[in-house]
């Protein structure tokens, strides 16, 4: 049984996901203790229990403390079994967050799945589905060269924070041959910008509004602003992006509306997210490739490619954030292998390498 303290490093509900991913991907059973402790509200909330209930499902899991608030959990999986299978999250929790705690190990089931989230799927401090259809799912499709898309979105439905409702189909196709892990060392030259805001259920001043104040910011001309198209009646809700296509990356940036402020303080704050990436870059596409959130949600699928070939790769990122050392710390206790991270001028090199060990769970 491996035993994970939840108030390491971040101490959020990061450590749980990726600790159930792990757990039902390589068959070792997990105790969670101080579950999201540094969390105002610590424990299991809705979000993160659909998280628990998700990966049970997949993997036929005996659990103990599966319960709101919790903060301890024991995790036993069974094997993973492919299917369709539909995940509600009830309130405007994350289905994304649901969506990225059963991807590894159904990427690595014997057949495809087909998965039905319905909650949040535009929610601040959690990936949007722009990002994870547009940023996140390339680049795990080049994991897989010449073969089907392993990962493959749709948004049916729009669901914004506090209502939830949305609704995100996704099939996993676990790729015939292994994943072959590949370096990033550099963002490559800029192919495309754009900025998209959402507004369902507001007037459409508040888009234009947030889109001026983006191009004016970013330079960008009128054909590289678009309103999204979401539906009046799956807001109120206002998201506002900021997609930049590089040679071998696209990373969305998200910014979101909230009462009491205005579209020009969204915009505001979306420049200094794109800003804070941008800076040591130069135009001829020499820069960290991946940004703060990126780089996080990806240390965990490359580390799992590195495992399974044996190798090692990298990858270079604009920051080291708290949430990404203490995910590769939680990577570290399922999977055996080395984790470095050095700073290179304005950006970081993180790079896995195989410690050596057996392929738990096949
Ligand atoms: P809590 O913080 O309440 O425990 P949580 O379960 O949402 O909640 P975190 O541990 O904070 O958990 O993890 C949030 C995840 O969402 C991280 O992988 C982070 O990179 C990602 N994320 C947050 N904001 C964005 C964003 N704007 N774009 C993409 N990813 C994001």
């Amino acid at each position: 049984m491996i035993e994970i303290d939840g108030s390491q490093g971040e101490g959020g509900g990061q450590v749980l996901r990726t600790a159930l991913a792990l757990s039902v991907l390589t068959g070792q059973p997990v105790a969670l203790n101080h579950i999201r402790a540094k969390r105002p509200k610590p424990g299991l909330m809705r979000q993160h229990l659909a998280c628990v209930q998700a990966a049970q499902a997949i993997s036929g899991a005996q659990v103990e403390g599966a319960a709101l608030g919790s903060k301890s959990l024991r995790f036993e999986p069974g094997t993973v079994r492919a299917g369709d299978y539909t995940f509600t999250i009830s309130s405007a929790g994350s289905a994304v967050l649901v969506l990225q705690t059963v991807l590894p190990p159904l990427l690595w089931a014997d057949a495809p799945s087909t998965l039905t989230l319905t909650g949040g799927t535009h929610n601040p401090m959690a990936p949007s589905f722009h990002f994870l259809r547009d940023a996140y799912a390339p680049l795990l499709t080049r994991l897989a060269p010449g073969q089907p898309a392993p990962l493959a979105l749709t948004l049916k439905r729009h669901g914004f924070y506090p209502a939830g409702g949305g609704e995100v189909q996704a099939r996993i196709t676990p790729p015939a041959t292994p994943l072959q892990p590949f370096d990033l060392p550099e963002r490559g030259a800029l192919v495309g910008a754009h900025g998209e805001a959402l507004s369902p259920g507001l007037p459409r001043a508040v888009a234009t509004r947030e889109l001026q104040a983006l191009a004016a910011g970013m330079g960008w001309a009128p054909e590289q602003l678009h309103y999204g198209h979401a539906r009046q009646d799956e807001g109120p809700g206002n998201a506002l992006m900021a997609v930049l296509r590089y040679e071998h990356v696209t990373e969305v940036f998200t910014e979101y509306g909230a009462r009491g402020v205005s579209a020009e303080e969204v915009a505001a704050r979306l420049l200094t997210q794109v800003r804070a990436y941008q800076r040591g870059a130069d135009d001829a596409g020499h820069g960290a490739a991946l940004g703060p959130h990126l780089a996080d949600q990806w240390a965990l699928l490359l580390a799992l490619a590195v495992w399974r070939s044996g190798g090692e790769a990298g990858f270079t990122c604009s920051e080291v954030t708290e949430h990404l050392r203490t995910n590769i710390e939680v990577i570290r206790r399922f999977l055996p292998l080395r984790a470095t991270i050095t700073p290179d001028g304005a950006a970081h090199r993180v790079r896995w390498q195989c410690a050596g060990g057996s392929l738990a769970g096949g």
